[in-house]
């Protein structure tokens, strides 16, 4: 009887994986079977572009699985009997059964513990939720915009629409200085992107997002139209909900194989998965996620063929920012993700984003 290997979500870390395990196991006696939520993979660090209202690029599964030998369905996920081994769908054909699941998630709801923040808020986490803020600032003739959250979303979601939209008053909302991570080359370029951009920032930490307007605990109120809220993704309760053994952020607990350490014929990957780097836990970003896929995707070829697989490792080598459609910055990284001196700035950061974040699309889908 053929082994049978599901995954569930096909972001970059699911269909890296998929696509890959099928050129490994072709010809062998294994049935490989993706379930999505929705037809196209979606480019999630795109998310702020859509939320521009730029458009993006579309990628029907169906299209890019073609030849695989993968059976695509599409449906939502909604609970798995790791007892019997059995993915539950909300539709046709209802479950599907597996020797070895990959669990692949994402995490595309948004992390908040703020009054106000989900009846007020917009989000980019999902391409859904983009499209959204999308509308609604594409309403506004004038106006201005909080964004919340000083990480990479923030930045990327603030000067994206800063420089798509300036006729609006763009505000960033941080409880720390933005980019404080980043190099002093780094630094100074985002404080000067900023500025160039009319972008304010306002240092303290939200305590209430209002209807008309955000509170801060040490910088009084900053008024807004929309806002935005960036500061985290949070993943669904669904593995937790299924029995199988998850951190206090909802994200399945692996050991050094990427298996769930509860029920090991589970592989979990990507944003879902609370899996260790160099430098201790992983970040949630696609440069995670596809190393990730990739791994495990060799991890059951080998396996099948009566190896045991070497532990999972991975290395940091950048980080990329963009500021815009012109403007960007490259901060380049030692493996464990602090950042080394070396920075790119300016059009050739942007550039080199746009080539990575193109490339990453050909790479996962084969
Ligand atoms: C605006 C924005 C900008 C970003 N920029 C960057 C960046 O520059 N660099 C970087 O490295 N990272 C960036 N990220 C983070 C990156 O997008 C995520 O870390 C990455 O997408 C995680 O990959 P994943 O495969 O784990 O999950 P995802 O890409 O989220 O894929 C999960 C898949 O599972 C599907 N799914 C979810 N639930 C179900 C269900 N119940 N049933 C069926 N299907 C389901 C979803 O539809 C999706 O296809 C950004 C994110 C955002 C939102």
């Amino acid at each position: 009887m053929s082994r049978r290997v599901v995954i569930i979500g096909a972001g970059y870390a699911g269909l890296g994986a998929a696509v890959r395990l099928a050129r490994k196991t072709r010809g062998q006696d294994v049935r490989l079977t993706l379930v999505n939520r929705d037809q196209g993979f979606v480019e999630r660090v795109r998310l702020h572009q859509l939320a521009a209202d730029q458009r993006l690029r579309a990628w029907p599964l169906a299209t890019m699985l073609h030849g695989t030998g993968i059976e695509l369905l599409i449906a939502t996920v909604t609970s798995i009997d790791v007892t019997r081994r059995r993915v539950h769908l909300e539709r046709a054909p209802g479950a599907v059964e597996y020797d070895t699941l990959i669990y692949a998630l994402g995490s595309g709801l948004p992390a908040y513990n703020v009054p106000g923040v989900s009846g007020h808020a917009h989000f980019v986490v999902s391409a859904e939720k983009a499209a959204r803020l999308r509308d609604r600032i594409g309403g506004l003739s004038g106006g201005r915009i909080a964004v919340v959250g000083g990480g990479l979303t923030g930045l990327e979601v603030a000067t994206e629409i800063a420089e798509a939209r300036p006729d609006l008053d763009l505000h960033l909302c941080a409880d720390t200085e933005p980019g404080h991570w980043l190099a002093p080359a780094g630094q100074r370029h985002l404080r000067q992107a900023l500025d160039r951009l009319g972008i304010t920032t306002h240092l303290g930490r939200v305590s209430t997002v209002r209807a008309t307007s955000v509170d801060l605990d040490h910088d009084g109120r900053v008024d807004a139209d929309v806002t935005v809220w960036t500061a985290g993704f949070a993943v669904p309760t669904l593995a937790r909900d299924s029995g199988i053994s998850a951190d206090e952020r909802n994200r399945i607990v692996v050991d050094d194989r990427l298996r769930s350490v509860s029920h090991p014929e589970i592989y979990a990957v990507g944003d879902a998965a609370a899996a260790t780097t160099a430098g201790g836990e992983s970040r949630m970003s696609c440069q995670t996620a596809i190393p990730m896929g990739r791994y495990v995707a060799g991890a059951i070829a080998r396996e099948l063929s009566g190896d045991k697989p070497r532990p999972y490792r991975m290395r940091y080598v950048w980080q990329n920012i963009s500021l815009g459609r012109r403007d960007g910055i490259t901060q380049f990284t030692r493996g464990d993700d602090s950042p080394l001196p070396a920075v790119m700035t300016g059009w050739k950061a942007a550039r080199f984003k746009e080539a990575v974040t193109r490339s990453v699309v050909r790479y996962i889908a084969g």
